[in-house]
């Protein structure tokens, strides 16, 4: 799982970089655009700021002349005072100068008047060639251009006055074609004295129109008087205040197509110097020609764009968007990660309850059926199937009551059957005894279970299950077992009772051996005497066939004995018959003959008349009446000799066989009267305690009871019932024993 994230986690910062990148891109181009509109847009400005500068100084020249040329002579201090006014205004103007024209004729009037304004030491002067502000007195030639006026009056310019301008080598030129042409003109630029880089803009001044003494350079118009000229600061012309919008970081250079485009001037913005450690990425350039006449200069304007000028804000704010965005589907991703595998583990979890619960029904040996909320079978597992004797597809979507019902075996027809119950109480009926299943095929299955309600999570019912167990087999498979049961109780109650049996004749066997010694001897004595009757020849032999056949019949009597002992005693099968009591009674004095006389008990049979036929094994009636007889005698071992009394009585009562033996003896206590019964309950010292137990269960086994009850004034009574034969004659009611 860990390595699954962490790739996945690459994956979205490779995203993250990839989408940056794009961004990043994007950015630098925009920002680049920006940066180049932004040029543009100042270079313009910056154009239109020197543009108007160039007009100004076209028309402070054009209102010079316009100032000069209605007046019939010049007028020094007017110039000079106009000059004053407007040099406040424009501060791209250094000076206004004037180069009086000085002809060879009127030179010398013009030294003359000149030495009065400023002394001897003036004199026409030339530039000297070394360069150095030094001057040499210029010679005498056809026409001067005198500097005779600059304004302001600055100190540093005093030295200028009488320099003959028009023998400049820098000015001659564009001079002449001032002159010549009577219009303005602008000079190659030049460095001041003082510093500062300038240029001239000249104006012939002409007046007296049609003079043509003038010399060279006068018009139609007029005789030169000379020339204005304007003393532009190529600095302050270039020079564009913040409040003009003026961007800080141009360079801004001005050329003239009359010096073969060389520059004029040049400005550098603030960048230059700043990022002196960071390269330039590019650089903008743009030229732009300014329209003026005389003054036909292009200016260029370029900027090096450096990474500073890119507004990094711009980055980071894209940045942090495409951050926030990778994070964001980054956290969706997760999410959806996670709710993916919630819904497998979830997904997993259902398959296997609804495999378990399949599995489940298909193993159950119940019949599970569940009904939608529209009574329709859903689900029919192979139990419930084969309990219908129908397939799948005949069931399901089907109402249930088209394919099965419920009836109650002893229920009435309009009974509300259990399903229809559950679907109105909605809450599990069970199903009551005896329940039928009755399919559309005509099957009845007995049937046992529930029917419960099916809930979904806000309570609603959804439908029903039915739990449906056949209880054909089972019932079967109880029935069997009960036989066994039965069988194993038999078995063992044979033995048991065989037991007893031992029991009761180990009990009685000294009276037995007495009862079979008591023939022995007797037949001995016949044949004793039968042998001495026999020496008296022929004439006893009526009395020796008297005491042999004597003497057979006590043979015939032990052997009987044996033979009933035997019987008693072995271990055989039972054997279910038409017996009588009475008859069972006689066999049992037979046995137990010799005790009672022994004992000294007198033994009273109060026997029915009528035979008492009852379903019985002889066997097993003879051990009930010895086991009661062995009983009251031991009851009446303590008493005296005339207080031994057993009574054994039978009658008919109604239905049933009647036998009871009643003793003289002292009777039952109470608590032993409720344990009489109870195996191994004994009070006597070798006691078994399953005497009783034994008759209880040989009486109940055929249909009979055997109960206990104190004769007031007596002894112990107990009495036997058993239903006699449907075969004997009409029952009699015989009259009570007393
Ligand atoms: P056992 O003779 O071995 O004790 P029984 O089941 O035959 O076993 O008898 C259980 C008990 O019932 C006797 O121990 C005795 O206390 C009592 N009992 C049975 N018959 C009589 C009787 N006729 N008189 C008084 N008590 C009796």
């Amino acid at each position: 799982m860990a390595e699954f994230l962490r790739k996945r986690l690459h994956l979205f910062v490779l995203l993250w970089l990839g989408v940056s990148l794009i961004v990043g891109v994007q950015w630098a181009i925009s920002e680049y655009q920006r940066i180049q509109e932004d040029f543009e847009r100042s270079a313009r400005l910056a154009h239109g700021v020197i543009a108007r500068k160039l007009d100004q100084n076209e028309s402070v020249l054009a209102a010079v002349d316009a100032l000069l040329m209605p007046r019939q002579q010049f007028d020094m201090p007017v110039l000079k005072a106009f000059s004053h006014q407007l040099l406040s205004h424009y501060p791209q103007l250094y000076t206004v100068e004037f180069f009086q024209n000085v002809t060879r004729v009127s030179r010398p009037a013009f030294l003359n008047e000149m030495q009065q304004r400023f002394g001897n030491t003036f004199f026409i002067r030339d530039f000297d060639v070394a360069g150095r502000r030094s001057w040499v007195p210029a010679p005498v030639r056809d026409q001067h251009l005198v500097v005779t006026m600059i304004e302001p009056d600055i100190p540093e310019a005093s030295s200028v006055y009488g320099y003959d301008v028009l023998h400049e080598p820098r000015f001659a030129a564009d001079m002449l074609k001032a002159i010549q042409s009577g219009h303005k003109v602008a000079s190659a630029p030049f460095d001041l004295y003082e510093g500062g880089r300038v240029y001239l803009l000249m104006q012939p001044v002409f007046m007296g129109g049609g003079d043509q003494n003038a010399g060279p350079g006068t018009s139609k118009r007029g005789s030169l008087v000379g020339v204005v000229a304007l003393v532009v600061y190529c600095e302050k012309l270039l020079a564009i205040s913040a409040a003009e919008g003026g961007a800080a970081d141009l360079d801004l250079s001005i050329r003239s197509s009359q010096y073969g485009g060389g520059s004029i001037f040049n400005t550098h913005g603030k960048h230059a110097g700043a990022a002196g450690w960071l390269p330039a990425l590019s650089q903008l350039e743009i030229s732009l020609p300014l329209s003026s006449v005389s003054q036909p200069f292009v200016l260029t304007v370029s900027k090096e764009v450096y990474l500073s000028d890119f507004k990094l804000l711009g980055l980071l704010l894209r940045e942090l968007l495409v951050m926030s965005l990778v994070i964001s589907l980054w956290l969706i991703y997760s999410q959806r990660q996670a709710m993916q595998r919630a819904q497998s583990q979830a997904d997993e979890a259902l398959f296997l309850q609804s495999e378990r619960a399949a599995v489940t029904l298909n193993a159950v040996h119940d019949g599970v059926i569940t009904l939608d909320p529209q009574q329709q079978i859903e689900m029919a597992n192979p139990m419930a199937l084969t309990l219908l004797g129908m397939q799948r597809e005949e069931v399901v979507g089907l109402p249930f009551q088209s394919v099965f019902r419920l009836i109650g075996e002893l229920s009435s027809e309009l009974a509300e059957d259990p399903i229809s119950e559950c679907y109105r109480e909605a809450h599990t009926v069970e199903l009551p005894e005896r329940m039928q299943l009755a399919t559309a095929k005509g099957h009845v299955r007995l049937v046992e279970g529930a029917i419960a309600p099916l809930f979904s999570r806000g309570g609603v019912l959804t439908g029903v299950v039915c739990a449906l167990r056949d209880m054909g087999p089972v019932r079967q498979r109880a029935a069997e077992a009960l036989e066994a049961s039965e069988l194993r109780v038999k078995e063992h109650l044979e033995k048991l009772s065989h037991v007893a049996r031992l029991h009761t004749m180990g009990e009685m066997a000294s009276g037995i051996a007495h009862e079979v010694n008591q023939p022995l001897t007797a037949i001995s004595n016949y044949c004793q005497a039968s042998l001495q009757l026999l020496e008296y020849g022929d004439d006893a032999r009526p009395q020796v066939e008297s005491a042999l056949r004597l003497a057979v019949a006590q043979a015939d009597r032990a052997g009987e004995i044996i033979k009933r002992l035997r019987a008693l005693v072995s271990k055989r099968a039972m054997e279910i018959r038409l017996i009588d009591l009475n008859q069972v009674v006689g066999n049992c004095m037979f046995l137990a003959e010799y005790d009672l006389k022994e004992r000294g008990i007198e033994m009273v049979q109060l026997l029915s008349v009528y035979p008492m036929a009852v379903m019985a094994d002889s066997i097993q009636m003879e051990q009930v009446v010895l086991n009661l007889l062995s009983n009251a005698m031991d009851a009446l071992r303590d008493e005296p000799v005339m207080k031994r009394h057993i009574i054994i009585h039978t009658r008919r009562e109604g239905k049933k066989a009647i036998l009871e033996v009643r003793d003289t003896g002292r009777g039952i206590s109470p608590e032993s009267l409720e344990v009489l019964f109870h195996p191994f309950f004994s009070t006597k010292q070798n006691g078994m305690g399953l005497g009783l137990s034994i008759c209880q269960t040989i009486v109940e086994q055929y249909g009979g009871l055997i109960c206990a009850e104190n004769i007031p004034a007596s002894g112990a009574c107990f009495r036997i019932e058993l239903p006699l034969s449907q075969t004997v004659t009409a029952p009699v009611q015989e009259p009570t024993a007393s």
